[in-house]
């Protein structure tokens, strides 16, 4: 048994990404289109519809959990072979080979036998083998299936709303793979028509404010239950605070354009700047940021995190909820009283380093 709080991490934040094709879908003829969603959003006094371009939030999971393999194989943390490649097949597929870094069950007859005594020891096995599956959850459909949901949550990035106006653009960028030399040899000895040396391609790329939304059940990241006498009791791995950590810098590395979200960085490495940020660190509810897709969401989220943990303090006693709002400001204004329950930082290395900290003491690791 362990006594790990219940904290929770819940973030919102925009960037200002130019010329981008991070996250592309089917090519229509030469030309290869851009992600888009249709979105609801509130301009001036009336609400509008609007098609926009947007990154998955697979896009960012993904992302996410390509820099805690890295950062975790680093700091000698367990990640399993596949995560490592940044292939994320998590035990989903039943064969021998995907369950032979799971310590305690190398195949999937073992891991099987396991599931049908326990599958709470089952999801142990693969949570103490890889940190991925740990913080970004698996599914094993064996006969008793065994998972763990996400501890993770990405959202969508949509375009925010600046000045009464939803921020993006997109053009259609033509591009040639120039090789007339090339060409002339195909051309001489009558190749089939696909196989031109020579090519013309379009992408369709897009620049915006993006919003970004994730939140992170803190206290679920290296911890498991186990049946003890007929009840369920929470226990946490012995390398649980390492673990902390590195979930807590993959996601500083994501916000700051550190590593690849999506595709296309070859040659569309995305101009990314962080411009504002909010975290909300509570204990023992969830207290989720203001979507910062709005103009005042720094604000907002202050607002909405001190009426929540009044209305939870109300019913569970004053000294039973805790929360803490730290603020990247960035060029915005934050329309809130200041309190001691809100830290505002000037930089975004400096909200990197107090996301670490404060993450850190929500999930009660060192
Ligand atoms: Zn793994």
């Amino acid at each position: 048994m362990t006594a790990v709080p219940r904290g929770f991490l819940s973030l919102s934040a925009r960037v200002v990404v130019n010329a981008e094709a991070m996250n592309m879908v089917e090519a229509i003829g030469n030309v290869v289109r851009h992600r888009k969603a249709t979105l609801v959003y509130r301009l001036g006094e009336k609400y509008e519809i609007r098609t926009v371009p947007v990154i998955s939030g697979e896009a960012l999971r993904h992302a996410i959990q390509a820099a805690l393999a890295e950062i975790a194989g680093r700091m000698g943390l367990p990640v399993c072979e596949w995560c490592r490649r940044g292939e994320f097949v998590k035990h989903g597929v039943r064969l021998d080979e995907f369950f032979k870094d799971v310590k305690g069950a190398g195949s999937v007859d073992a891991f099987k036998k396991k599931a049908d005594e326990s599958i709470y020891e089952a999801e142990r096995l693969v949570v103490e083998s890889c940190v991925v599956e740990d913080v970004g959850g698996f599914l094993v459909p064996t006969g008793t299936p065994v998972k763990r949901t996400s501890v993770l949550e990405a959202g969508y990035m949509v375009p925010a709303v600046e000045g009464g106006r939803v921020m993006y653009g997109f053009d259609v960028q033509f591009h040639v793979r120039h090789a007339p030399g090339a060409q002339r040899i195909v051309d001489k000895q009558k190749q089939r028509r696909e196989e031109q040396a020579q090519s013309v391609y379009n992408v369709e790329s897009s620049s915006a404010i993006y919003a970004m939304s994730l939140n992170v059940e803190l206290w679920r990241i290296g911890t498991y239950y186990a049946e003890r006498d007929g009840r369920l009791e929470l226990h946490a791995l012995d390398d649980r605070d390492k673990r902390v950590r590195a979930a807590l810098l993959a996601l500083a590395a994501v916000l700051n354009g550190d590593v690849r979200v999506g595709g296309h960085w070859s040659s569309y490495r995305p101009l990314w700047q962080l411009e504002s940020a909010v975290a909300v660190f509570s204990s023992p509810m969830p207290i989720s940021a203001a979507p910062a897709v709005d103009e005042g969401y720094l604000g907002e989220t202050v607002e909405l995190a001190r009426a929540k943990a009044g209305i939870y303090r109300s019913a569970l006693g004053e000294g039973a909820v805790s929360y803490r709002v730290l603020v990247l400001k960035g060029p915005r204004k934050l329309d809130a009283e200041p309190g001691k329950d809100v830290e505002v930082v000037d930089s975004a290395p400096d909200f990197m380093k107090r996301l670490v900290e404060l993450g850190l003491e929500y999930a009660g690791a060192k």
